[in-house]
Formats: structure tokens, sequence, C-alpha cells
């Protein structure tokens, strides 16, 4: 039997964090073996924020290193990058044309974005469905995504649904999938908000490229709470989700977790959460750098990834086009 799709990105907005880590890349590199895998930095939505070039530039080529340090392998699975597959953005058009305008205003993703800025584009409201066009190029089955995508997923499956319903079954419907634990990794100066690249404070997120003694000092001035119990609960959010990262670090579950740390106080759970993550993340970090300082490898790869994914887009989209009545050319 073939195995299950399986497409995931990230977007290259910024660094990427520990909650991309442990939300998204740790569990793509264990579901490769499982899946025909679909990996790719999602270039194209970064431009809905506002971006400096060379910076966008640089955060390609980083993630892209990223993910083949931290074990996505390019003969297993397809990494690519989405700005090469000019499907991508030919789907978004029709998915435009079969989202409703009141459906997209609901995204959270949109409403928080609009709440804040005034001056938020288009492109940003459009997201959700260039996400759609993403996943549904792939005849993806599984989009494995932390809890702040899921409602993306959601919707590329409404507009998938409409499309087969008025035109036949075309596409495939995907289902979101998140981790047990380490769906939403949250930050650590302001632990009930999500651990984010494009962060206000730098204390708050762990790059995959901070250095150890960055993670150490960043830990270290994690805000807790004054109960002085190391426990996993809602009215702990601190602690919590320190328990979170040092669980999946330690690939332990909460439970064992809070017994690691029986009768310590706040600064041991710091201190080696911090050593737990540095264990992780020196080897990615290491091999990273060393990948990124290749580009014409990383171009190389990115081609090839290309390639092979152009094939599989550009069928699903002749199918589309034929669908919907317009006319090839002959
Ligand atoms: P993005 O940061 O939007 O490029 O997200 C890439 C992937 O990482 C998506 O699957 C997100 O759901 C996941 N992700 C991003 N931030 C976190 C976080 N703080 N905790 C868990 N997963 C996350």
């Amino acid at each position: 039997m073939s195995k299950e799709i399986l497409y995931s990105a990230t977007k290259p907005t910024g660094r990427l964090t520990l909650g991309n880590y442990i939300g998204a890349i740790k569990n793509w590199r264990e579901m490769q073996e499982n899946y025909s895998s679909v990996f790719a930095i999602a270039d194209l939505h970064s431009l809905t924020i506002d971006i400096d070039s060379k910076e966008l530039t640089d955060n390609i080529y980083s993630q892209f290193a990223t993910f083949l340090a931290a074990g996505l392998d390019p003969e297993k699975s397809i990494i690519y990058c989405q700005s090469h597959v000019k499907e991508h953005a030919e789907l978004a058009w029709i998915m435009n044309c079969f989202t409703y305008f009141g459906e997209a205003s609901r995204m959270t993703q949109f409403k928080d974005a609009n709440a804040k800025n005034k001056n938020i584009s288009v492109g940003l409201f459009a997201y959700p469905m260039l996400m759609a066009a993403d996943i549904l190029l792939y005849n993806t089955n599984v989009v494995p995504v932390g809890v702040d995508q899921i409602q993306h997923v959601e919707i590329c499956r409404d507009i998938a649904n409409r499309f087969n319903s008025k035109y036949g079954e075309t596409f495939v419907l995907p289902k979101g999938v998140t981790p047990k634990t380490g769906a939403k990794i949250m930050g650590l100066q302001n632990p009930t908000k999500k651990m984010a690249k494009s962060g206000d404070n730098d204390n708050d997120v762990i790059y995959i490229e901070d250095d150890n003694e960055t993670i150490m000092r960043k830990f270290k001035r994690a805000v807790t709470d004054s109960l002085n119990r190391i426990k996993y609960c809602e009215e702990q959010p601190g602690v919590s989700n320190l328990l979170t990262i040092y669980s999946v670090m330690k690939n332990l579950s909460i439970e064992q977790a809070e017994k690691d740390f029986e009768g310590c106080g706040y600064g041991d759970l710091k201190t080696r959460t911090a050593e737990a993550v540095i264990e992780v993340i020196t080897p990615i970090r290491s091999k990273m750098i060393e990948l990124k300082s290749n580009r014409p490898y990383l171009d190389e790869l990115m081609k090839k990834g290309a390639l092979r994914a152009s094939k599989i887009a550009q069928e699903t989209l002749k199918k589309v086009y034929n669908k919907t009545g317009l006319v090839p050319l002959k």
C-alpha cells in the first residue's frame, strides 16, 4: 500500500525558534519515515508582513539549512521553496474564488493582526487561501502543525469540500495533526502567549541559532510564579511551559518530568531545562552553520526539491483548471 502524503511548512519571517522545532520540525523528522513527505519554506507567505529583502534571503537559507541539519532527508522527502513552484500562486487564486469573505475574516491570525496593526495587506487576509493551495497541490492527507495553524487546515478542508461539491472529487481532504506534547510552546517572558519568531522581546524566544550561553541566560530569566511547586497546571503557565520543553527534549511524559523535579526549586528547573535544550540544539546548530556557509550546495538541493514538487503540483493544477472549464492552451 502506498504511503499517505504529509505536507508542512515554516515561513521565513524570522529565525526558527524552539517552538518551531518542538511543534513542527522534530515531528516532521519522525513522521518522514512513515509518510511521503513534502516540506516547504513558505517564502511567499513571508511577504504578507513588512520584511527586509536581505533578511528574507538569509532566513530562507537558514531555514533550509536547519531543515537538513535537523534530519529532514532530501532523499526521502521533498524539501523545497514555495516560490520556486509557481502553481502555488496560481491555485491560490482559485482558492480565493472559493472562499467567502466572512469565513476568511474569522481567521484568528488575521483578526489578531488586524486588531494590532492598521496597515495590514490583502496578502495577509488571503494567507489561508495560499496555505490551502500549498496543502491541496500535493494531495495531502496529513498536515502536522502547532495548534496555531489548525484553524487554517480547517478552512482548507472547507474550501476543498466546496470545490469538490461543485465539480466532483478533485481534492483530497487533509487532516491537521498536532503533537501530543508541545503543540504550543509559550514565550519565556510571557508564558500565556505563544513563542513566536517575531516576538517583541528577545528574551521571550529561544532561537535555534542562539549560542549555549544565550540559551542558558534566557532560561534563567524565564518567568515563573511564587507558588514554589513544580507542577503542570493552568495556574502555573511558566512552570508548565518549562516542564513541557524539558519533557520533549528528554523524551519523557509530563508526569515523568514532574517526578524528575521532585523536591527541586525553580532555579533547578530552569537550569536543567536549558541544559536539555542545549544538548539537543547544539549539534543541529553546528550542522546548520556549516550548511549555511555553502549556498551553492543549498541552491542545488532547492532546485532538486522544486523539480520534484513541480511535477506533482502541475498535475493537480491541470486537473483543477480542466474542472473549472478554463480552456487549456493547445
Ligand atoms: P511558522 O512559525 O508560522 O512558520 O510556523 C511553522 C510551524 O511551527 C507551524 O506548524 C506552527 O504551528 C509551528 N509553531 C510555530 N510556533 C510554535 C510554538 N510556539 N509552539 C508550537 N508550534 C509552533
